[in-house]
This record gives C-alpha cells, structure tokens and sequence, in this order.
C-alpha cells in the first residue's frame, strides 16, 4: 500500500510552495488506493501556533486535500523519539557524548587552524561506557567512517556523499529532547510512510535521515525531492512577487479545482496536457513527471485554467463553491431570491470568468435590486432616443413567448421599425436591465430576469 504524507511546520500559514506539496503526496496516494496522512511538526513551541495549525488544515480542505485519520502532532511524540535514540544507543549504532559546547568550539578552532575538516569528531565514540562520566550527554549517531551514503531520489537521481564527510550527527539533546531529524525518521517510519514527496531543500536531510533508517535497520522509503517554486524572475517565490499564501488566492476568489490544476502543473508534466480534470490528474499523477529545474509562478496560466474549471464546473457546485467564496472573503451570505436568481443563471455567468469578484461582476443583474443604480456608463447608454425605442420594446415583450428566439425577433423587429441594427439596441439594453454596459447577452440576461422584471426594468429606464 502506498502511504504518503504532509508534514507542515504551523510556523507560518499554508504556502503556496507547501499547498503543492501536500497536493502531490494528495494526488500520489489517490491515484494508489493508498493513504494520504498528516503530520503537524510543532515541535517549535514558541513559533507554532494555534492559528496558523487551523490555517493550513482550512488550506487544504479548500483545496480538497482530504487526509486520511487525524492529524498527527509531533511534539506529542518525544518520549517515542527518545526511546529509538537508546535503541540506537543499544544496537552500538550511536553513543553518548560529553563534550561541551566550549569543547566542540576549541575542536573546530585547532582543526581551522589546521586547515583540517571542522567536522566534529567526538572522542567519546571510541571511549567505552564503564569509563563515562556521570555527567550530562547528548545521544550522538555513530555515521559509518567508511564508505558512502546514497539517496536514492526519484526526481534528482542518486545523491551520494561520502560518510566521512557527515558528522555524528546529535539524535538527543542533553535534556533528553530529540532533534527534528530523527523525529522525522521515527514518525514516517511509524506512520508507516512508503514515499516521502518534498521540497529540495530537505535533500541534504535525506542524506542524514537514510543514515538513521539504515541504523535501524529501517526500510527506507521512497524520495522524492520537489524543485522549489520561482517567480517569474527566477528567484524563489516570495512575497515579491505577490501573493503567496494559500489563503490569499482563495480569498481573491480563484477556483479551487483550477488552483489544483495549475498547482499540478506546477513544476510537473504529462506530455502537454495543461487542462485537466481531478480525475486525470489523480490518474496521470507519477514521480517520472516531476521536472528537475524549479518551476516559474505564471498568474496568466493560473488564471487561464481558473476560467476553463469555472466554465466547466456544474452549475449547483459552482453556486456552492461561490457562497464559501463570499464567506472567506468576509462578504455578505446570499438571500433566497439571489441564491434562486444565481442557480438561473449560472450557465451564463460561468463563460469567460476566471475568478469569483469576476463573476460576480457579471451577476450584478441579478443581485442588484429595482431600483438600479447604472453607473456612468450606463447612464450614457440611455439617451432621450434610446430610451423611446426601449419603450416600444415593451408592448412586444408582453406578449412574446418568453424563449430567445421569440426575444431575439421582437429586438430585432423593434430595431427594424426603427431604421437601425439590433446591435445599436443592445448597449442601452444591458444599460436598462444591468445598470452596466459590460453583461452577460441581453437574452440571457431577459431569460433569468423573467418577462415580470425585464418589462419592470425597461420601464424604469424609459422612464
Ligand atoms: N516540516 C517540514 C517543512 O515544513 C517538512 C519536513 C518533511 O517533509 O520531511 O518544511
């Protein structure tokens, strides 16, 4: 079975960068049948927060990352640490050092002027136990002199250093705390984690974290190291370059179906395919298409795709998904009437949008109320002339068939009796039933309106 998970520091809210990841270990066990799990790495007590802690679970439930069980907490974990570090102490595959910082500081000092390896090397390695002090230690691992250390990358190759390049590194603090990197060994080898999909900068702690599985005699699991993600100057994404936040695109309204499509293209690929749906990522989704080099942030592309999701979403969903837009977004919940109103005309709304502000633009027909209030534009639109011919509209809308076709042949009949184009009609049209100039077709505009509110419209105008 594949086990995959995400393992967020609450340090800070959810990233874009970290959104991409949890969406392909998301997207890796999905495909699988496997399991996706989560690890909150809240051992930094005093950065870790509540707040962010709920941030990131809402980012991912916004994105549809659903994980499997409950979220795992690490700093709940340290007696489970500690213990595998006196494992280690017991198979002979790590030992306990005395040395103290000043002594560690003299060592690097001798060795610089030496121009030797600062490399720490305690002599405590060699000392045996029955000649330990009974004195505070940290729990050292004891990293093979000989030889070398591969990682076995499914994205960057093999990565090999030699071991006597890698100090002993410390798995226990003198107080008995683990570091982070044997917590994070332990907990995906107890979580049963089969591959391990990441940001590159973690590739150096691979090599380190191989070293503790194979001192445990622990399979190691599947890597997979991530190119960063770049603006589009070529330098790592950061605030620079706008928004980086998950929280931010939601609350700039941005699709969640379209953000994952861009986030999966994101720095991997499946021929050219740049739209498409959950069900073809989940299914195409491998470690082969993960590129090498960082992929560049292209809010065009992000944008393009957004609007080919929001097209293609069903109408209820997409209703659905624009109320929780409203309610991140701190804007007011719809009333029945508009909800009504909305389900109407969503299959005209959700063309040529690419965000939600975008087509709730479009939907002003519908949730503003009579009185409208037109903009400049509008109130441009509507000359002394326009509006006469507006009002000979309305005898014909009374009585057609309430269907576009009816509708487009009493506009055009009117337009003719009049020695001029439908086209000339339709700015004052939208100006009449939107109060804008920029709308959904008139026709669309009249269906979703209703014979009642159209004709009540035209007459406000005309008037
Ligand atoms: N907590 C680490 C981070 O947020 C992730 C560590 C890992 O995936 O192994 O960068």
């Amino acid at each position: 079975e594949v086990v995959t998970r995400f393992a967020p520091s609450p340090t800070g809210a959810l990233h874009i960068g970290g959104a991409r990841t949890a969406l392909f270990n998301w997207l890796y066990a999905r495909g699988r049948g496997g399991r996706f799990l989560l690890r909150i790495e809240d051992t930094d007590r005093a950065r870790s927060t509540d707040e962010n802690h709920q941030a990131i679970l809402d980012g991912l439930s916004w994105l549809g990352l659903d994980w499997d069980g409950e979220p795992l907490s690490q700093a709940t974990r340290a007696d489970r640490h500690a213990e595998v570090a006196h494992a280690l102490l017991a198979r002979g595959r790590a030992f306990r050092c005395y040395s103290t910082q000043d002594e560690i500081e003299a060592f690097r000092e001798q060795a610089r002027e030496r121009g030797q390896s600062t490399l720490f090397r305690s002599p405590w390695r060699e000392i045996p136990e029955d000649q330990h002090p009974d004195a505070p230690f940290v729990i050292r691992l004891k990293v093979p002199r000989e030889g070398a250390t591969t990682v076995r990358d499914e994205v960057q190759g093999d990565v090999t250093w030699q071991n006597d390049q890698i100090d002993d590194l410390v798995l226990l603090r003198s107080d008995g705390s683990p570091v982070y990197m044997l917590a994070v060994v332990v907990d995906d080898h107890d979580m049963g984690v089969t591959h391990v999909i990441r940001g590159d900068d973690h590739l150096a702690n691979a090599i380190r974290q191989t070293l503790i599985y194979e001192a445990m005699d622990w399979r190691v699991p599947v890597m997979a190291h991530v190119p960063l993600i770049f603006g589009p100057d070529g330098k790592k994404l950061s605030k620079r370059h706008g928004a980086t936040g998950a929280a931010e695109y939601r609350a700039m309204g941005y699709p969640a179906a379209g953000m994952r499509n861009y986030l999966t293209r994101l720095g991997w690929s499946h021929g050219d395919a740049e739209y498409f749906t959950d069900s073809e990522a989940r299914e195409w989704f491998d470690l082969r298409g993960i590129g090498k080099s960082p992929a560049r942030f292209d809010m065009k592309k992000l944008e393009n795709l957004c609007g080919q999701h929001i097209a293609a979403a069903e109408d209820a969903a997409l209703l659905h998904e624009l109320e929780g837009y409203l309610a991140a977004a701190g804007r007011s919940p719809l009333t029945d009437a508009q909800r009504d109103g909305l389900s109407r005309g969503m299959y005209c709304l959700k063309e040529r949008a690419k965000t939600f502000p975008e087509l709730l633009e479009k939907a002003h027909f519908i949730l503003a109320d009579r009185p409208l209030d037109p903009d400049g534009a509008a109130k441009s639109a509507l000359d002394p002339v326009s509006r006469g011919i507006l009002s000979e509209l309305t005898p014909h809308l009374q009585t057609a068939s309430w269907t576009r076709e009816d509708l487009e042949a009493a506009a055009n009949a009117v337009a003719a009796a009049n020695g001029t184009k439908f086209g000339k009609l339709a700015g004052p049209l939208r100006a009449a039933l939107a109060g804008r100039t920029v709308t959904p077709s008139v026709f669309d505009m009249m269906l979703v309106l209703g014979r009642e509110e159209t004709v009540a419209r035209i007459a406000d105008a005309a008037a």
